[in-house]
């Protein structure tokens, strides 16, 4: 059996496509959603990830506002300009591009975004609040593998679902995204004993590591789906995941392949998060017909 692809590139046009009446609807009342995304210091692949991101922005209609900051910056400069973009009514959201210098304290840094702006759910509030089982703002990337099961109508009610990884960004509230969706879910992680055993019992593997080829086909159930969430190079510098691609698509039912998969769902549903904040912001104060907007920072 080869396995039906599941085409998070396409998807994600779909889901944008759907975005754009509410973002012309914002856009009419004078509220345009808007994104800021701020990146500290020169790390490459951040560089490149942020980009996307507010391209993304440019091409949906969503204002963007880049700003790029010195390494050296300090926790206080950086808190200060947090706090200004908390304050400005015109920003619906707030991204600190992960990961930060090493002298910077990353979960106080995100504590400080408003928790109603912070579109990446990584906010201790809105952790907690997908923890309980009713999410403010999702994490991008676990929203996005949400959706891709949605896409092919996957019925997770009482489905094993086994998540690869543990971290605060993806396979936790993947695994708690499973969880609301009535999966039963199992976590796997760098001390787990046998995990090909475990994953052998899902119906849904998602693998969330960083390790390439760490998923091989004799770990995968025949008909699973495999969703695909790590970035890795191989030795000639190609991306590829953490799935032993075309030997594991002959046994599964669904795969998402990298690139193509959830890499363009996890942009996509920060746009989504960014709209649905600023939905918000316009019902909280539909009194902003008319006010100019902030000019962006770029
Ligand atoms: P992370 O913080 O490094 O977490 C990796 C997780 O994998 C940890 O929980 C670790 O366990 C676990 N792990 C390590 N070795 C393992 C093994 N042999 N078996 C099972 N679990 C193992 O990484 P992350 O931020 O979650 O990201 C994971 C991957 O997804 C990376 O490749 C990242 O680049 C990619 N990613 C892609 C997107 C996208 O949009 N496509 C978005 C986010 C992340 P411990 O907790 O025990 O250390």
């Amino acid at each position: 059996m080869t396995a039906r692809l599941i085409d998070g590139k396409a998807l994600a046009a779909s889901v944008r496509a759907g975005l754009k009446p509410r973002i012309e609807a914002l856009a009419a009342r004078g509220q345009r959603p808007g994104l800021a995304v701020i990146l500290v210091g020169d790390d490459p692949a951040s560089a490149v990830y942020v980009r996307n991101k507010v391209k993304a922005c440019e091409e949906n209609g969503i204002r963007s506002w880049f700003e790029h900051l010195p390494a050296q910056t300090s926790e206080s400069e950086l808190l200060a300009r947090i706090a200004a973009l908390n304050a400005n009514p015109d920003v619906h959201g707030i991204l600190v591009q992960l990961p930060l210098p090493k002298h910077l304290d990353a979960q106080k840094i995100l504590e400080t975004i408003a928790f109603d702006k912070d579109v990446d759910g990584l906010h201790a509030t809105n952790a907690g609040l997908t923890l309980m089982g009713r999410p403010h703002f999702r994490s991008c990337t676990p929203y996005g593998v949400m959706k891709m099961l949605e896409s092919i109508a996957y019925p997770l009610r009482g489905a094993h679902a086994v998540v690869l990884g543990r971290s605060n960004m993806v396979g936790k509230p993947m695994a708690m995204l499973l969880l609301a969706a009535n999966a039963t879910v199992t976590i796997c992680h760098s001390a787990t004993r046998d995990l090909a055993s475990i994953t052998r019992q899902a119906d849904v593997l998602v693998a969330a590591v960083g390790k390439l080829k760490l998923v091989t086909a004799d770990m995968v159930r025949p008909g699973a789906v495999v969703i695909d969430v790590g970035t890795n190079r191989t030795p000639d510098g190609k991306l590829a995941g953490d799935v032993d691609f075309d030997a594991v698509r002959e046994v599964a039912g669904w795969i998402s392949p990298v690139p193509g998969g959830v890499g363009p769902m996890t942009i996509t549903m920060l746009l989504v998060n960014t709209v649905e904040a600023a939905e918000r912001a316009a019902a909280r104060s539909p009194s902003a017909i008319g006010r100019r907007p902030t000019e962006p920072h770029i």
